[in-house]
């Protein structure tokens, strides 16, 4: 099955899809994105990822070009003719194409739209098993890291530095404290069983994960706690664990070479993984 991809209103061959040299996505990073797993051939927590989608184009003065329902069709209908059983929905909003100019092109220049599929095991994850090593960064973003916005490239040299180092993630830090991962949240267990994450601020990204899971360890009786933490802290935890809507809860097993939980994947956070695995089986 050839794969296909959807811009600006058509399915097409991947290998027909083309966007002009102007658009600002490509000029400027003048653009937003979203990703939703797909479990068992189904959208994972979607309205969710929509809802963050429509706040963050808005919070840039992108204009939302479709509603949840025309977004949930569009995914669905790229996820049927991909046969994609496992995987990714991505789906990218730039402020569409106009001469190359700093300020807003023209009032009416429709967006551009673009969304692909990628095929990925996201449940039955190896690295979940045996847990993921991370290195940790200096943050060096922006100021409003509460909007998904394409231009990624601290994350892209945050992401090499972990694949030289031949780790999953790289945890940012800033002022001492862990802003997030490169594309993840980061959480600790402390040895009195507290979950603890960061506070949401302009910092750092709403997780949607992160609420899932924050809503599933509520439920299920254990304590959250926002607060922001250090890195020592986190080498010094029972437990550690990153969240996105890929890699949906993942232990953390060594920070910047030590081992954190004594090497293994803690049974807190194997818990939140199925916890979570079942919700998204369900949703
Ligand atoms: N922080 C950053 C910087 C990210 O890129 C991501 C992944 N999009 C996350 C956190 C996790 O967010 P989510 O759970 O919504 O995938």
């Amino acid at each position: 099955m050839s794969r296909i991809v959807y811009v600006n209103g058509r399915f097409v061959p991947f290998e027909e899809a083309t966007i002009p040299i102007m658009d600002r996505g490509f000029l400027f990073a003048d653009g937003i994105y979203e990703v939703s797993a797909v479990l068992d051939g189904r959208l994972v927590d979607n309205e969710a990822h929509l809802a963050r989608l429509d706040r963050s184009l808005s919070e840039i003065g992108i204009r939302n070009p479709h509603g949840i329902a025309e977004w949930t069709r569009l995914e669905e209908e790229l996820v049927t003719r991909n046969g994609l059983k496992e995987g990714l929905v991505y789906m990218e909003v730039t402020r569409g194409v106009a001469e190359r100019d700093f300020a807003f092109p023209p009032e009416g220049t429709p967006p551009t739209v673009v969304m692909f599929t990628q095929a990925k095991t996201v449940s039955a994850n190896p690295l979940a098993e045996r847990g993921a090593k991370v290195i940790t960064v200096e943050d060096l973003r922006w100021k409003r890291r509460d909007i998904k916005s394409v231009a990624l490239l601290a994350q892209v040299l945050a992401k090499q530095q972990a694949a030289a180092a031949g780790v999953a993630e790289a945890w940012m830090h800033e002022d001492g404290f862990v802003t997030e991962g490169g594309s993840s949240t980061a959480f600790i267990i402390t040895e009195d069983n507290r979950i603890v994450t960061r506070p949401l601020s302009t910092a750092l990204l709403p997780g949607i994960t992160r609420r899932a899971v924050m809503r599933l360890a509520e439920e299920n009786g254990l304590t959250v706690e926002e607060r922001a933490f250090t890195v020592a802290e986190a080498q010094a935890a029972a437990e550690a664990f990153f969240t996105s809507a890929s890699a949906f809860v993942m232990p953390v097993i060594e920070i910047d070479g030590t081992r954190v939980g004594g090497g293994q994947p803690g049974p807190m956070t194997r818990r939140l993984r199925d916890l979570y695995l079942e919700m998204a089986r369900a949703s």
